[in-house]
């Protein structure tokens, strides 16, 4: 039971720090930089911990940023405020996720206009079905020798999707559940304490209102971990956190974009 429960949890936390740290805070936000060499390494440490529900980068930072955008409007690729369920709504990012990557749908430039890391050929290797199968075969396999139970196979679904099921969590509750410390125009929320098992991700008022703030925790009892190792990362050189001048910019804009919202959702009304 040790080695599942250790397998279970060493997977879930992973695999959110990779998609919290590389698919959200640097290939959609560009919250630090890094060189190419390390961009590499985190980009296989993405596709290798998401394994069979690996998202290429790219298409998940451009839909990212339509989230922002369009912050539960119709136009949000992943708004629970248009779902009756977070299985709609999942299918539904699926399918903007797909349109964009056999391009079926090209997202507007506005979305492209700022860096993008890619890396095609792990792309298409990671997106493989064959590939995503054998991450499955491979996660069964642990459960098969050390699962006391089969009651236990109950949670290698929670593996296989690993990565969508993380992003729904945050993007279900993090628009409909919890506190706001500010008015961003839509229904982004903060939750505490149990968020600290999404890494940051759930602070999602916090962090709509400063999109390029690193730090997604604005109070005392508020925790961002992804952050608290990006810290250190920085310290160790390893990655290189973008100065504050350019967050406190965008914090400004934060406020633009309240005011841009609130014309959208009265044109979406009339
Ligand atoms: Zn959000
Ligand atoms: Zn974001």
């Amino acid at each position: 039971m040790a080695v599942i429960l250790t397998f279970f949890f060493t997977h879930w936390f992973l695999s959110l720090f990779f998609h919290s740290f590389f698919l959200h805070r640097y290939a959609s936000h560009q919250m630090y930089n890094v060189t190419p060499g390390w961009e590499r390494v985190f980009y296989f440490s993405t596709w290798f911990v998401q394994g069979s529900s690996f998202l290429v980068p790219r298409a998940y930072a451009v839909m990212h940023r339509m989230h922002h955008t369009y912050s539960d409007t119709e136009m949000d690729p992943h708004s629970p405020h248009f779902f009756k369920d977070v299985y709609h709504m999942m299918m539904h990012t699926a399918a903007i996720y797909r349109r964009f990557l056999t391009g079926q749908d090209l997202p507007d430039p506005q979305f492209t206009r700022e860096y993008l890391p890619i890396w095609k050929s792990l792309d298409r290797f990671g997106s493989n079905n064959i590939v995503r199968v054998t991450f499955m075969i491979a996660y069964t396999a642990i459960y098969f020798y050390f699962a006391p139970s089969y009651w236990w196979f109950l949670l290698l679904p929670i593996h296989f999707l690993m990565g969508p099921i993380q992003g729904a969590i945050v993007n279900w509750f993090g628009h409909k559940l919890g506190y706001s410390n500010y008015n961003n125009g839509d229904h982004s929320r903060n939750t505490t304490p149990w968020g600290v098992l999404l890494m940051g991700e759930l602070f999602q008022n916090n962090h709509h209102h400063a999109k390029s703030n690193p730090n997604f925790a604005r109070k005392w009892y508020e925790f961002d971990t992804t952050y608290l190792v990006m810290k250190g990362m920085h310290f160790f050189g390893i990655i290189k956190l973008k100065p504050l001048e350019v967050q406190h910019s965008h914090e400004a804009h934060g406020t633009e974009r309240v005011v841009q919202h609130e014309r959208r959702k009265q044109m979406l009304q009339q």
